[in-house]
């Protein structure tokens, strides 16, 4: 007896059930080898979709949504997986520049933050407007209780800063070699007792506003915080906006917010420091400038107001809010013509203005890739353009900044 055959069956039919019991096998493996084969084709065929998906891709290729300047007509990147278009910021194509030139411009306005807080002198306690003038009179009450007397060897004026060092950075010693009146350096070595009260008068009135405290800082630091929030968005926004149409919603929404808190923020060192000792005009700008921005970002962010019909009015409104920076840049122009500090920190602002303009109308214009499509896809295209001026323009802003500290540290109201 064969194991497995039944009784009743012979042998050519055991054979028979044998050969369709193969055969049935047979049709199963090759079934399973042919799935096994098809699904692996299928993951090799995915697997070359996702690389064509990777691809860069021309102009014409692109969905509506990341149409945006015909002129540049190569090297795309469209809805890749969002980590292939993270990655790609170490790769090439046509937004790796964008990218970059505002990660760097980032990287730089964090490197002036760090310094700015280390290197110039910080605000021990903040006086606000009206401890201002009170403060001047404690000082003319110490002057005249005989601290500026102590002051008259170079080294008690080094004392100063000892006990000051907030204001060592501003260079004490040197402000006030150069600010002596000029008989002081002819007195020689006379004693006349009028030539020494005329001196101690002068040393006086020149001392007296150094022994200020320094003025309070965050407004600086709002706008060096504005600046670097508007740097890094915008290098986001060009990073990963291509992922997807929500993405590039998000992103561009993120973008007129960092636009919008640059623009607010560059106006608070220039409103604050100038109007510093005229609370009205101060509180004035700084409120107008505030709402203004808020209304922007909620024009910006209100999906109804995502109409094509609304562009015009969007920017519109980014347009009005930088220029209204004209109206406190002239009023502190001529409410403080004599000095120094505001005629050269609106020179500073003039030179902002220019480098934001320029950048505006290259932007707008799209040159010079209009002149030659596609000569500028990876390098020299108007946005990158834009971007220098905008860092230009930030970077002219921040300068300004100094000189407000400086005037406002040791001049006071
Ligand atoms: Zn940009």
């Amino acid at each position: 007896m064969c194991v497995g055959v039944p009784d009743n069956m012979s042998f050519e039919d055991s054979m028979a059930v044998s050969a369709e019991a193969f055969e049935k096998t047979s049709s199963i493996e090759r079934s399973v080898a042919s799935n096994g084969m098809e699904s692996k084709e299928g993951g090799n065929q995915m697997k070359v979709s996702k690389e064509v998906k990777c691809e860069l891709v021309d102009f014409d290729s692109l969905p509506d949504y990341l149409k945006d300047n015909e002129f540049i007509l190569r090297c795309y990147r469209c809805e890749w997986p969002l980590k292939e278009t993270i990655l790609s910021i170490f790769s090439i194509h046509n937004e790796t520049l964008n990218v970059w030139t505002h990660l760097i411009g980032f990287l730089f306005f964090l490197f002036l933050t760090v310094f700015t807080a280390m290197m110039i002198p910080r605000d021990a306690t903040v006086p606000s407007m009206q401890q201002s003038g009170q403060l001047t009179e404690t000082n003319s009450s110490i002057v005249q209780s005989g601290v500026i007397d102590r002051l008259s060897s170079p080294l008690r004026a080094g004392e100063l800063e000892t006990t000051m060092p907030a204001l060592g950075s501003w260079h004490v010693p040197e402000l006030l070699v150069n600010c002596l009146p000029k008989r002081f350096s002819h007195a020689g070595n006379h004693t006349d007792p009028c030539v020494l009260a005329s001196v101690k008068n002068d040393v006086t009135s020149i001392i007296s506003p150094l022994l200020m405290q320094p003025v309070t800082r965050w407004p600086f630091f709002a706008f060096l915080c504005g600046a670097m929030f508007c740097l890094l968005t915008s290098s986001m926004c060009h990073l990963i906006l291509c992922h997807s149409e929500r993405m590039a919603y998000i992103m561009l929404r993120l973008d007129y917010i960092g636009i919008t808190a640059l623009i607010v923020t560059s106006f608070y060192p220039l409103v604050f420091y100038s109007f510093v000792c005229q609370p009205f005009y101060c509180h004035l700008y700084m409120g107008f400038i505030t709402t203004f921005g808020v209304a922007t970002i909620s024009v910006s962010l209100v999906p109804e107001f995502q109409a094509a019909d609304f562009r015009p009015v969007r920017a519109g409104l980014f347009f009005c809010m930088g220029v209204s920076g004209l109206v406190p840049i002239m009023h502190k122009s001529i409410a403080f013509h004599h000095r120094p500090e505001a005629i050269l920190s609106a020179g500073y602002e003039l030179l902002m203005g220019t480098f934001y303009g320029l950048g505006v109308v290259i932007y707008a214009t799209r040159i010079p890739e209009r002149w030659m499509p596609g000569r500028f896809d990876i390098v020299g295209h108007s946005h990158q353009l834009f971007h220098v001026f905008v860092i230009a323009g930030a970077y002219t802003h921040y300068l300004a900044g100094l000189v407000y500290l400086k005037w406002r540290d040791i001049e006071g109201c």
